[in-house]
Protein backbone atom coordinates (compact mmCIF):
# COMPACT_ATOMS: atom_id res chain seq x y z
CA UNK A 1 0.00 0.00 0.00
CA UNK A 2 2.92 2.31 0.28
CA UNK A 3 3.39 4.81 -2.48
CA UNK A 4 5.96 6.61 -1.88
CA UNK A 5 9.71 5.69 -3.12
CA UNK A 6 12.09 4.18 -0.88
CA UNK A 7 15.85 4.34 -1.24
CA UNK A 8 17.22 2.74 0.86
CA UNK A 9 16.58 -1.02 1.97
CA UNK A 10 17.21 -1.35 5.56
CA UNK A 11 15.86 1.87 6.39
CA UNK A 12 13.27 3.29 4.75
CA UNK A 13 12.90 6.44 3.29
CA UNK A 14 9.81 7.94 0.81
CA UNK A 15 8.97 11.07 -0.59
CA UNK A 16 6.39 12.87 1.31
CA UNK A 17 4.11 12.98 -1.85
CA UNK A 18 4.33 10.83 -4.89
CA UNK A 19 6.31 12.46 -7.80
CA UNK A 20 7.04 15.62 -6.17
CA UNK A 21 7.80 18.99 -7.80
CA UNK A 22 9.23 21.73 -6.70
CA UNK A 23 7.01 24.21 -6.31
CA UNK A 24 9.08 26.80 -3.70
CA UNK A 25 12.11 26.75 -2.41
CA UNK A 26 13.07 27.45 1.11
CA UNK A 27 14.60 31.25 1.77
CA UNK A 28 13.72 34.71 1.37
CA UNK A 29 10.80 35.32 -1.32
CA UNK A 30 9.18 38.17 -1.92
CA UNK A 31 5.32 38.47 -1.62
CA UNK A 32 3.32 41.89 -2.56
CA UNK A 33 6.84 43.30 -2.73
CA UNK A 34 7.85 42.57 0.66
CA UNK A 35 10.76 40.15 2.07
CA UNK A 36 9.38 36.93 3.43
CA UNK A 37 11.53 34.34 4.76
CA UNK A 38 9.47 31.05 3.80
CA UNK A 39 10.73 28.35 6.09
CA UNK A 40 10.43 25.34 3.98
CA UNK A 41 9.46 23.74 0.81
CA UNK A 42 6.37 23.85 -0.86
CA UNK A 43 6.11 20.27 -3.10
CA UNK A 44 2.65 19.69 -5.46
CA UNK A 45 2.13 15.92 -7.01
CA UNK A 46 3.46 15.59 -11.07
CA UNK A 47 0.67 12.46 -10.85
CA UNK A 48 -1.74 15.31 -8.67
CA UNK A 49 -1.86 12.35 -6.03
CA UNK A 50 -2.76 14.26 -3.23
CA UNK A 51 -1.69 11.75 -0.73
CA UNK A 52 1.10 12.66 1.97
CA UNK A 53 2.99 10.04 3.78
CA UNK A 54 5.52 9.96 6.24
CA UNK A 55 9.28 10.20 5.27
CA UNK A 56 10.58 7.32 7.58
CA UNK A 57 9.59 5.91 11.12
CA UNK A 58 8.42 8.86 14.01
CA UNK A 59 6.75 9.78 16.40
CA UNK A 60 3.51 12.51 16.60
CA UNK A 61 4.52 15.37 18.79
CA UNK A 62 2.37 18.06 17.40
CA UNK A 63 -0.63 18.01 16.10
CA UNK A 64 -2.31 21.13 15.27
CA UNK A 65 -5.94 20.99 15.13
CA UNK A 66 -5.70 19.04 18.68
CA UNK A 67 -4.02 21.91 20.54
CA UNK A 68 -5.12 24.75 19.02
CA UNK A 69 -9.03 23.89 18.09
CA UNK A 70 -9.66 24.02 21.85
CA UNK A 71 -13.04 25.35 22.04
CA UNK A 72 -14.29 25.09 18.91
CA UNK A 73 -15.13 21.68 16.94
CA UNK A 74 -11.97 20.34 15.59
CA UNK A 75 -13.76 17.05 14.27
CA UNK A 76 -15.62 19.92 11.91
CA UNK A 77 -12.19 21.63 11.27
CA UNK A 78 -10.99 18.00 10.50
CA UNK A 79 -13.15 17.11 7.82
CA UNK A 80 -13.12 20.51 5.94
CA UNK A 81 -10.83 20.62 2.37
CA UNK A 82 -9.13 23.66 3.28
CA UNK A 83 -7.17 23.73 6.05
CA UNK A 84 -3.78 25.15 7.70
CA UNK A 85 -3.66 21.76 9.98
CA UNK A 86 -0.30 20.47 10.57
CA UNK A 87 1.61 17.46 12.00
CA UNK A 88 4.81 17.76 13.31
CA UNK A 89 7.21 14.46 13.26
CA UNK A 90 9.99 13.63 14.81
CA UNK A 91 12.06 11.75 12.61
CA UNK A 92 15.81 9.98 12.96
CA UNK A 93 17.45 10.53 9.76
CA UNK A 94 21.02 9.57 8.83
CA UNK A 95 21.31 9.13 12.90
CA UNK A 96 20.12 12.86 13.50
CA UNK A 97 16.76 14.29 14.81
CA UNK A 98 14.51 16.10 12.73
CA UNK A 99 11.36 17.86 13.26
CA UNK A 100 9.25 17.81 10.15
CA UNK A 101 6.05 19.98 9.40
CA UNK A 102 3.97 19.05 7.12
CA UNK A 103 2.08 21.76 6.69
CA UNK A 104 -1.67 22.34 4.86
CA UNK A 105 -2.71 18.90 5.28
CA UNK A 106 -6.35 17.31 6.27
CA UNK A 107 -7.88 13.86 7.23
CA UNK A 108 -4.77 13.23 10.35
CA UNK A 109 -6.54 12.75 12.95
CA UNK A 110 -2.73 11.42 14.94
CA UNK A 111 -2.58 11.44 18.54
CA UNK A 112 0.48 13.17 19.94
CA UNK A 113 3.19 10.35 21.02
CA UNK A 114 1.65 8.34 18.26
CA UNK A 115 3.73 6.34 16.77
CA UNK A 116 3.72 6.42 12.24
CA UNK A 117 5.57 3.89 10.16
CA UNK A 118 7.59 5.26 7.35
CA UNK A 119 5.39 5.87 4.29
CA UNK A 120 1.94 5.76 6.30
CA UNK A 121 -0.38 7.92 4.29
CA UNK A 122 -1.09 11.17 7.04
CA UNK A 123 -3.20 13.20 5.12
CA UNK A 124 -3.82 14.89 1.94
CA UNK A 125 -2.37 17.94 1.24
CA UNK A 126 -5.17 21.19 0.51
CA UNK A 127 -5.24 24.86 -0.10
CA UNK A 128 -3.15 26.90 2.38
CA UNK A 129 -6.22 29.83 3.97
CA UNK A 130 -3.47 32.11 5.17
CA UNK A 131 -1.87 32.06 2.17
CA UNK A 132 -4.25 34.83 -0.03
CA UNK A 133 -1.22 34.95 -2.74
CA UNK A 134 -1.37 31.63 -3.45
CA UNK A 135 -4.70 29.14 -4.12
CA UNK A 136 -2.46 26.42 -5.55
CA UNK A 137 -3.16 23.08 -3.22
CA UNK A 138 0.42 21.79 -2.18
CA UNK A 139 2.65 20.68 0.78
CA UNK A 140 4.39 22.68 3.09
CA UNK A 141 7.57 20.65 4.62
CA UNK A 142 9.38 22.31 7.25
CA UNK A 143 12.24 21.11 8.77
CA UNK A 144 14.07 22.19 12.10
CA UNK A 145 16.81 20.95 13.31
CA UNK A 146 17.08 20.00 17.61
CA UNK A 147 17.45 22.98 17.93
CA UNK A 148 14.17 23.83 16.42
CA UNK A 149 16.07 26.03 14.00
CA UNK A 150 14.62 25.71 10.38
CA UNK A 151 16.82 24.36 7.48
CA UNK A 152 16.46 23.94 4.19
CA UNK A 153 14.91 20.56 3.84
CA UNK A 154 16.63 20.47 0.28
CA UNK A 155 20.05 19.61 2.23
CA UNK A 156 18.47 16.31 3.66
CA UNK A 157 16.44 15.52 0.50
CA UNK A 158 18.76 15.40 -1.77
CA UNK A 159 20.91 13.39 -0.04
CA UNK A 160 17.28 10.45 0.81
CA UNK A 161 16.73 11.39 -2.98
CA UNK A 162 19.37 12.39 -5.03
CA UNK A 163 17.18 11.34 -8.39
CA UNK A 164 14.68 13.44 -7.35
CA UNK A 165 16.04 16.90 -5.40
CA UNK A 166 19.08 18.88 -5.51
CA UNK A 167 20.03 21.25 -3.26
CA UNK A 168 20.04 24.88 -5.65
ZN1 LIG B 1 5.26 27.01 1.79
Amino acid sequence: MQKGYSKNEKIKYYTPIENPILYKLYGWVSINKKPVFHNGIDLISKTNNKDVFAITDGIVIYNYPEKEEKGKNSKNKLKTDVSDNYVVIEHIINNETYFVKYYHITGNNFKEGQKVKAGEKIGEYVKCTDCNYDTQEHLHLSFLDVRWDYIDPLEILSKLFPDVFRLK
